[in-house]
C-alpha cells in the first residue's frame, strides 16, 4: 500500500481513489486562457490540473489562476528551481520537479527546503529519455530497470534532505517497458506512483497506448494518480481516463455509452448520433448505460443490457427502456426525448 499524500483538497495514495490528472496547453502566464481551459476540465472529471512554468510569469500567474479553480493546481518545472519556489509561493499545491535537471544539490536542497516549509508535495519525474549516461551504461541503453534506478535515485535524494512528501512518476513511450518499470518500482516504494503513457500520440494511438498500458499496470493494483496524455484538446484526456478507470471497475459514475457498429441495416448517421449521445451525457451524474443503435430490427434486443436506448429507423426513431420499445419520436426528436428521459431519470 502506498502512502496517504495530500495534494491541496484532495487525497491520494493508501488505497483511495484513483485520481485523473491532466495538463493544461494554454499559456500559464495567460490567465484567462488557462482559467477558462481548466473550468472545462473540472467539468468533465478532471481531479488535479498541471500547468507548466516556464517563466517568472507564469509563476506569478499561479496565485490568479488558484483564486479561480476548485482543483490543486501543480507547477511543472524544468531546469530554473527558482521558478518551483516562486511557484510555491504562488499557492502551487504540488510541484513536478526532475532533480536531475535542476542543476546542482544545492539547488535541489533550496527547492526542498520551501517544500518542507509548506507541506507541499514534490513529484519526481524520470522519463526514459532523459536517464544519466551512468545508468544508460550500467544497463545497456534505456531500460526498465534504469528508468526504476534512476527514479529511486531521486527520490533517495531529496529523502535524504528529510522530506519524504513524494509521488514518483516515471515515463516512457514504450509501453511494455512503462508496465515492467512499474512492475519494478511498485515493489521498491511506498510513495504513490502517477503513472502514464508518454509521448502517448493523437487522439487514437494514445487512447489506445494508454487504455494497454494503464490498463495492464492499473489492474495489478498499482496506480495512485494518471494521466492519459494525447496529442489534442486535453478534455479528451479526461474522458478516455475516466472510461479506463471505469471500464476496469475502479471507478463508479457516469454515464457509459455503447453503439452498435452499425450494418447494412442502419439508415440514420448513427456515427454523427453516437457522437452527439456521447458529449450530450457528459454533464449528467448517473451511473447507467446508454445504447445508440441504428435499427429498429435489431436495436432494440441488442440494446437489452443497457438502462436506456435510443434505435434509428427511416426518419423515426425509438426510445428502448431495457430492451422494450416505450415511444416512438420523429428521428429529429430523438436526442431531445433521450436528454428529457436523462435529466429526469428515477423521477417517475
Ligand atoms: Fe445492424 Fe441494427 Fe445491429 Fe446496428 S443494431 S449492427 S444497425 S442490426
Amino acid at each position: 500500500m502506498t502512502k496517504v499524500v495530500h495534494i491541496g483538497n484532495k487525497v491520494i495514495g493508501g488505497g483511495n481513489p484513483i485520481l485523473i490528472q491532466s495538463m493544461t496547453n494554454t499559456k500559464t502566464e495567460n490567465v484567462a486562457e488557462t482559467v477558462a481551459q481548466i473550468k472545462r476540465l473540472e467539468a468533465v472529471g478532471c481531479d488535479i490540473i498541471r500547468c507548466a512554468v516556464p517563466t517568472v510569469e507564469a509563476a506569478k500567474a499561479f496565485s490568479e489562476i488558484k483564486k479561480q479553480i476548485n482543483i490543486p493546481l501543480v507547477a511543472d518545472i524544468h531546469f530554473d528551481y527558482k521558478l518551483a519556489i516562486m511557484a510555491m509561493e504562488n499557492g502551487a499545491d504540488k510541484i513536478r520537479i526532475n532533480p536531475g535537471n535542476i542543476g546542482s544539490i544545492d539547488k535541489v536542497k533550496e527547492v526542498v527546503k520551501v517544500a518542507k516549509e509548506r507541506n507541499i508535495p514534490i513529484r519526481v519525474g524520470v522519463n526514459s529519455g532523459s536517464l544519466e549516461k551512468p545508468i544508460l551504461e550500467k544497463y545497456h541503453g534505456v531500460t526498465a530497470e534504469g528508468i526504476v534506478e534512476s527514479a529511486l535515485d531521486k527520490a533517495h535524494l531529496i529523502e535524504d534532505m528529510g522530506y519524504d512528501n513524494l509521488v514518483i512518476s516515471i515515463k516512457s513511450s514504450d509501453v511494455m517497458m512503462c508496465v515492467k518499470a512499474h512492475e519494478i518500482i511498485a515493489s521498491k516504494t511506498t510513495h504513490p506512483l502517477h503513472v502514464g503513457i508518454t509521448e502517448a500520440g493523437t487522439i487514437i494511438s494514445g487512447n489506445i497506448k494508454s487504455a494497454i498500458g494503464l490498463g495492464i499496470i492499473l489492474n495489478q493494483g498499482i496506480g495512485d494518480t494518471i494521466r492519459v496524455s494525447l496529442t489534442g484538446d486535453p478534455v479528451e484526456e479526461i474522458k478516455s481516463a475516466k472510461l479506463i478507470l471505469r471500464t476496469l471497475g475502479l471507478r463508479k459514475g457516469g454515464i457509459e455509452v455503447v453503439s452498435c457498429p452499425t450494418c447494412g441495416r442502419t439508415s440514420i448517421d448513427l456515427i454523427g448520433l453516437a457522437t452527439q449521445v456521447e458529449n450530450m451525457v457528459a454533464d449528467i451524474p448517473l451511473d447507467i448505460k446508454v445504447a445508440v443503435m441504428g435499427c429498429a430490427v435489431n436495436g432494440p434486443g441488442e440494446a437489452k443490457e443497457a438502462d436506456i436506448g435510443i434505435a434509428g429507423g427511416k426518419g423515426e426513431g425509438l426510445l428502448i427502456k431495457k430492451g422494450e420499445i416505450v415511444k416512438k419520436v420523429p428521428e429529429s426528436e430523438l436526442l431531445g426525448l433521450l436528454r428529457e428521459e436523462l435529466l429526469h431519470w428515477g423521477e417517475k
